[in-house]
């Protein structure tokens, strides 16, 4: 069996998890195997996983899982894999994701590949699964020989495929034992659009902006398009936008369907954590900036002349 995890949020799945099932469902079809899925805690919607290829949604609740904790989460996937006896396990590769893959793996004494972004391949009965290095600028393919494999996939790498129906939820009886971390008190960052790593529609600016009062125009231009805003790193640095927003190789990596970057030089840093965007536009006064090298689109200009005039063009079109 093919065994996803699937995270949620103040009780709901995220959205990264229809794209995790429809993987595990692919991976268990090039397998012959099923896919079931996981959650943890209660999740109203949890059923909704069976539209996705689930042949068979678990939940355990116990007390432990009210808030995230690698290590108790660990001990309760774990579980759940060893009782279903899952061969395959599949994690978003979302920061949750990352620090379980680790745990995980050991404790299941399993070979695994983070950041996977294509379906494995299975012939001889080698598996095997690609994975983006040096930033993006190559695909390694990965063979996994172990009994049992655990991955994480890379967001954005796959269209959820809606293949079912809502199916009804299972409960496990696991005890995911006591984590040596105790969670206090837990403020999630709320807004209108997706978080960053979620982002299908993402703008950005750098330190072409001048100063922090400036922003207003790149807030409106994500605003009328329902993007989430992002930032280089120097800008980051220096406090005109908050260390959330950095993107790039010491930031988020991020690959939303269009990234729109407005007075970014698009140093080699900063690029290995956005150009697995879809269509990346940029704007910049400066023909020589190495950013136009990676542009799908690019408007040689000042962005404080062509910003506005695309946000007014964009309110005009949607109106
Ligand atoms: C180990 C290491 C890790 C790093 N990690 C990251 C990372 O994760 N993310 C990251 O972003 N950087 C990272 N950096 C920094 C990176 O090398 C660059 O210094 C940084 O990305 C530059 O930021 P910037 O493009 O905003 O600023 P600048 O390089 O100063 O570029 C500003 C750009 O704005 C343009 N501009 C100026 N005025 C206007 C205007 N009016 N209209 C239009 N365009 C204008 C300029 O032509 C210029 O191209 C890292 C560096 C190191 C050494």
């Amino acid at each position: 069996m093919v065994l996803v995890y699937a995270e949620s949020q103040d009780g709901k799945l995220k959205k990264s998890t229809a794209e995790a099932v429809t993987y595990g469902k692919k991976t268990a079809e090039v397998l012959g195997m099923d896919c079931a899925a996981l959650v943890l805690g209660s999740v109203s919607d949890a059923g909704d996983l069976g539209k996705y290829g689930a042949s068979a949604v678990h939940q355990i609740t116990s007390d432990g899982l009210a808030h995230f904790d690698s290590q108790t989460y660990t001990q309760a996937i774990a579980k759940a894999a060893e009782q279903l006896g899952a061969k395959v396990v599949i994690l978003s590769h979302s920061t949750t994701g990352k620090s379980l893959l680790g745990r995980l793996a050991v404790r299941l004494n399993a070979g695994s590949v983070s950041g996977v972004n294509s379906i494995p391949t299975n012939d001889g009965g080698t598996f095997k699964v690609n994975k983006n290095v040096f930033s993006g600028k190559a695909l390694a393919e990965y063979a996994i020989s172990s009994d049992i494999k655990v991955m994480t996939l890379s967001g954005n790498s796959l269209k959820p495929e809606e293949s079912g129906a809502a199916i009804s939820v299972s409960t496990m009886e696991v005890d995911p034992g006591t984590s040596r971390v105790r969670v206090t008190d837990v403020t999630l960052q709320k807004g209108d659009v997706a978080p960053l790593p979620e982002a299908e529609l993402v703008v950005s600016a750098g330190r072409g902006m001048k100063g922090p009062e400036n922003w207003t125009i790149i807030e409106e231009l994500a605003d009328s398009l329902g993007a989430t805003t992002a930032c280089s790193r120097p800008v980051a640095d220096i406090g005109w936008r908050p260390h959330h927003e950095h993107v790039g190789q010491t930031g988020v990596a991020i690959k939303p369907n269009l990234y729109i970057a407005a007075g970014i030089s698009g140093a080699i840093q900063h690029l290995a954590g956005v150009n697995s965007s879809k269509c990346i536009v940029v704007i910049n006064k400066d023909p020589e900036a190495p950013f136009f090298k990676a542009a799908d689109y690019g408007v040689c200009a000042d962005l404080f002349e062509v910003v506005p005039k695309l946000t007014a063009a964009i309110r005009k079109a949607k109106a």
